[in-house]
């Protein structure tokens, strides 16, 4: 029999991808809390935002809800809120009812809620920058009464927004946006109110900043590009767009080789490829591996920028065996 040759296929790699220090930090909280209680535990929403990740804490005995009405009563389990932060309410609840609390809301978003709670002690109206309905969204806005915190997601929101009083504006913003998307809108709302309060620094992440950046360096590169991650996670979306609006003709967001269309990627030359904050490295490896059954791939990794962020696991968990 003949071997037909596969055609070469450069493989431009970003760097960095994938997991962020919340994501390793929120993973490793679920993980030291089986350990440590044995299963199950609680984890209220998906402890990030991941397909492959949710579903192997799945298997290791971690339950998944959506709301703290699923926990029973009497559970003597911990109880684990995702790495997207929580309104105030829900601590409150899970207090009231007894449970033992794990949070591995980001500090990044911590960080967030606090200055909204500072903005909000000196009189400020506080604007969000943000994506409804996304659960860190609601987790800020809930840091405060309700009406508090107005959410805008365009330019056009910018436009018609209507404040109490000029003056006495704040704005924060949600950690996984579009850099460039969003300073389009802090221009427009400094146009519109030049005395309203900005974030001493900019409220979009390290890993999210650095993970487009590195975007940025080759989507002009590529024919095709591949973020990997799940669709319900805002920092990969936007890996997605950032290459395509850097021109990249095919960009999509996979959580893995099986949801590779191939016929789009037919004839490429050189593929872009990276990963969301929440994806991991395994899923990146597969996906390589899919592109080498079929091409003669040569891999080449662009560095923009070096992290080396890592955040302490809350208390109750320090130091408790891996
Ligand atoms: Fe924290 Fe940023 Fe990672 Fe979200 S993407 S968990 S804010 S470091």
């Amino acid at each position: 029999t003949m071997t037909t040759e596969k055609p070469p296929l450069k493989v431009l790699l970003c760097a960095p991808r994938g997991f962020c220090a919340g994501v390793v930090r929120a993973i490793d909280v679920v993980e030291k809390a089986l350990n440590l209680y044995g299963a199950p535990v609680y984890v209220r929403h998906e402890i990030v935002h991941n397909k492959y990740v949710v579903e192997s804490l799945k298997r290791k005995g971690a339950i998944f809800v959506e709301e703290l009405d699923e926990v029973p009563d009497e559970t003597q389990a911990p109880v684990i809120f995702s790495a997207h932060g929580v309104a105030k309410t829900i601590p409150a609840e899970a207090e009231r009812r007894n449970f033992q609390i794990l949070d591995a809301t980001c500090p990044l978003v911590t960080k967030v809620h606090r200055e909204a709670e500072i903005h909000y002690k000196r009189g400020k109206e506080i604007i969000l920058i943000g994506h409804a309905g996304h659960p860190e969204v609601v987790g800020t806005i809930g840091q405060l009464p309700d009406g508090a915190v107005k959410l805008v997601q365009t330019v056009e929101d910018v436009e018609a927004f209507v404040p109490d009083d000029p003056d006495k504006l704040a704005f924060v913003t949600q950690t996984t946006l579009s850099v460039e998307e969003t300073s389009g809108i802090i221009d427009a709302l400094k146009r519109r109110f030049p005395n309203i309060t900005v974030p001493h620094k900019e409220d979009i992440c390290y890993a999210t900043t650095n993970r487009q950046e590195a975007v940025k360096q080759i989507a002009h590169e590529c024919d095709a590009f591949i973020t990997v991650g799940s669709p319900n996670s805002s920092n990969s979306q936007r890996l997605r767009e950032v290459a395509e609006q850097r021109g990249c003709p095919v960009s999509r967001l996979v959580d893995g080789a099986h949801q590779i269309d191939w016929a789009e990627f037919e004839g490429i030359r050189t593929l872009g490829v990276s990963a969301g904050a929440s994806a991991p490295e395994v899923l990146v490896e597969q996906i390589i591996d899919a592109f080498a059954e079929r091409f003669t791939v040569e891999v080449e990794t662009v560095a923009a920028i070096e992290e080396n962020m890592f955040f302490p696991l809350p208390r109750p968990l320090r130091g408790a065996a891996a």
